[in-house]
């Protein structure tokens, strides 16, 4: 596509919601022109940038994130601000089709003129994060959008790539779902900043309780020493019943870290530009000609055990080097 790249950045400037869909889709698309067109956008934009209040929700599916995000999202409207939500739908790794599925979500939210959704698919890349993430994070705050929530299906790796590029990680359980807190898990609630002990009603009341006072034993030891505690809220989206203390514990790890943020933001870019570098050779390895070519044989001399898998892919990586 051709795009008056100038003309565009003006628009989402001005905050119109077409303009800031066609911009994503530039800094998502894999051809090297848009890929330019993207990098001048991202500069034109840069000073708006920086100002929001960057979330990252996670959790297992079902456990109710887009209702979440829809009740959330509504008393965020209602209290005068601009609600982006970038929804990273992950590839199912075993049939390679949507998690998500195609129901539409957060429908209220969606067609609000004062908020923004967008679906991005992963393609596979940073353990299913989209690559395109951050950037697409910085196009919603030049639009104005003073929250963006970027929400993902929680893989345990997942949630590593979102805590680069979020300011406060939530997290949503479900109540009983406290005893698989066995490795990756532990590695996710040391990135943890707010639990939310999720569908807190009705019958699931007491457990709840109980999941919450786990979570909390558990955050307390892993986050032993640091300044920041994370808090476990209880909450229900369909009795509406919690969402104000989980937004009030946002706003107070935000005030908390208020004096690290700007060291936090640096750490992370840095750490986006090496997930960055590993996606983009990974791209090129995958389709390169060289590699192509040697695939075939390396792959059946691995197989056959003539050659061991790491000698085979520096081989591999060899090939595309000398292209
Ligand atoms: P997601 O896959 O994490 O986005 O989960 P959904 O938001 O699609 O919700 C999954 C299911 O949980 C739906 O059937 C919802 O109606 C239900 N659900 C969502 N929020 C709540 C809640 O607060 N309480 C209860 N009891 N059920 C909920």
């Amino acid at each position: 596509m051709t795009v008056d790249v100038v003309d565009l950045a003006r628009r989402i400037a001005a905050g119109e919601r077409r303009a800031l869909a066609q911009g994503i889709t530039l800094v998502e698309s894999h051809r090297d022109d848009d890929q330019r067109d993207a990098a001048r956008l991202l500069e034109l934009v840069a000073a708006r940038t920086g100002g929001a209040i960057r979330v990252g929700l996670s959790g297992t599916p079902g456990v109710g994130k887009s209702t979440f995000i829809e009740a959330l999202g509504s008393r965020l409207l209602a209290s005068g601000n601009k609600v982006a939500v970038l929804a990273i739908d992950p590839s199912s790794p075993t049939t390679g089709g949507s998690i998500l599925g195609d129901k539409t979500r957060m429908e209220m939210l969606a067609t609000n003129a004062a908020a923004f959704v967008r679906p991005s698919p992963s393609g596979g890349a940073l353990g299913g994060v989209a690559s395109k993430t951050r950037e697409a994070l910085l196009l919603c705050e030049a639009a104005g959008y003073d929250v963006v929530i970027v929400e993902t299906v929680g893989t345990g790796q997942n949630e590593h790539a979102v805590s680069a590029v979020t300011d406060t990680f939530v997290l949503l359980v479900a109540p009983g779902g406290g005893d698989d807190l066995q490795g990756q898990k532990r590695g996710v609630l040391e990135l943890v900043d707010v639990v939310v002990v999720h569908k807190a009603d009705g019958p699931r009341g007491d457990e709840a309780q109980k999941t919450a006072q786990y979570y909390r034993v558990a955050g307390h030891l892993l986050h032993h020493g640091r300044a920041w505690q994370p808090p476990v809220v209880c909450a229900s989206s369909l009795e509406r019943a919690g969402l104000d203390d989980v937004w009030a514990q946002v706003l107070a790890h935000r005030a908390a870290t208020a004096s690290t943020r700007a060291q936090r933001r640096a750490a992370q870019a840095e750490r986006w530009l090496w997930l960055c570098v590993e996606s983009e050779l990974l791209a090129r390895f995958k389709t390169a000609a060289s590699v192509q070519a040697a695939l075939p044989a390396v792959i059946d001399d691995v197989r056959a055990e003539r050659v061991s898998p790491g000698r085979a892919a520096q081989r591999l990586v060899d090939a595309l080097l000398r292209r």
